[in-house]
C-alpha cells in the first residue's frame, strides 16, 4: 500500500506511522527523521536544513524533494511505502505525483489525522524523544515507563530544539497555511481519508485500520 499521513505538527504522525508500518509491513519513510540524521551524522544535507529547521521554518522544496526522490528509489519501497511528513506544499504534491507517475507507482490513501491547533501546542512542547530510535513520548499523555528514558533502549529522552515554545508557533502558523490548499488537492483526487486525533492514542489507530481495511476490500 502506498500511503502518506498528514497532519499539523504534533497531531500525531510519528506515533501513528509505528503503528501502520508494524502492521502493513511497509517502511517508514519521515523526511523530519531523515533531515535530523543527517544534522546529526553532519552531511551536506544536513548542513542545508539546519538553518531551516532551527528556524520553525521548512527546508527548500528542491532539497526535500530531492532526499525522497532518492529514498522512493530504494529497494523496500516496492511493497508500499508511508510518507509522514511529506509532502508539506502543494509543489511537493505534484512533485510526487510526478516522481510516482516516473516509476510506475500511485498513491492508494492519504490519512489526515486532524486534531485541533489548540492542542497542538500542549503536545509539542510535551514531547520527548528517543534520541536513539526517534520515539516520541509526552510528559503527560504517553509518558515512558521510567521517567526520562525510552521504553524501548533506555537512551535518556531529549526535547527537541523546535519544540522549544518560541518555535513551536511558528511551525504551526507556517503548516497551517500549507495543509488547506494540499487537502483540497488530495481531496479532488479521491484519496483523502480523515481520521478524528483528538482521542486516545490507540483509538486513532483503531480508526485508521478500520477505515485502511474497508477501502482496500
Ligand atoms: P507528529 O509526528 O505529528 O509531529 P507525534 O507523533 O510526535 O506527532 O506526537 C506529538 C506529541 O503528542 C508526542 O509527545 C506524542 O506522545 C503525543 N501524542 C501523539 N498522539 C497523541 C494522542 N492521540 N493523544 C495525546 N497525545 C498524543
Ligand atoms: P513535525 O511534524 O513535528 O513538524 P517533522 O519532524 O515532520 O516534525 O519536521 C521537522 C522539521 O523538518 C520541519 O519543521 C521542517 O523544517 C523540516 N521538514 C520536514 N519535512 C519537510 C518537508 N516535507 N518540507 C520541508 N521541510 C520539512
Amino acid at each position: 500500500m502506498n500511503l502518506i499521513l498528514m497532519g499539523l505538527p504534533g497531531a500525531g504522525k510519528g506515533t501513528q506511522a509505528e503503528k501502520i508500518v508494524e502492521k502493513y509491513q511497509i517502511p517508514h519513510i519521515s523526511t523530519g527523521d531523515m533531515f535530523r540524521l543527517a544534522i546529526k551524522e553532519g552531511t551536506e544535507l544536513g548542513n542545508k536544513a539546519k538553518a531551516f529547521m532551527d528556524q520553525g521554518e521548512l527546508v527548500p522544496d528542491e532539497v526535500t524533494i530531492g532526499i525522497v526522490k532518492e529514498r522512493l528509489s530504494m529497494d523496500d519501497c516496492q511493497k508500499g511505502f508511508l510518507l509522514d511528513g511529506f509532502p508539506r506544499t502543494v509543489a511537493q504534491a505534484e512533485a510526487l505525483e510526478n516522481l510516482l507517475t516516473d516509476i510506475n507507482e500511485s498513491l492508494d490513501y492519504v490519512i489526515h489525522v486532524n486534531v485541533p491547533s489548540d492542542q497542538l501546542i500542549e503536545r509539542l512542547t510535551g514531547r520527548r524523544i528517543c534520541p536513539t530510535c526517534g520515539t516520541a513520548y509526552h510528559l503527560l499523555f504517553n509518558p515512558p515507563k521510567e521517567a526520562g528514558k525510552c521504553d524501548k533502549d533506555g537512551a535518556e529522552l531529549i526535547q527537541r530544539k523546535d519544540d522549544k515554545p518560541d518555535t513551536v508557533e511558528k511551525r504551526l502558523e507556517v503548516n497551517l497555511e500549507q495543509t488547506k490548499p494540499m487537502l483540497d488537492f488530495y481531496n479532488d483526487k479521491g484519496y483523502l481519508i480523515s481520521v478524528d486525533g483528538d482521542q486516545d492514542i490507540n483509538q486513532v489507530f483503531e480508526d485508521i485500520d478500520t477505515k485502511l481495511g474497508e477501502l482496500s476490500k
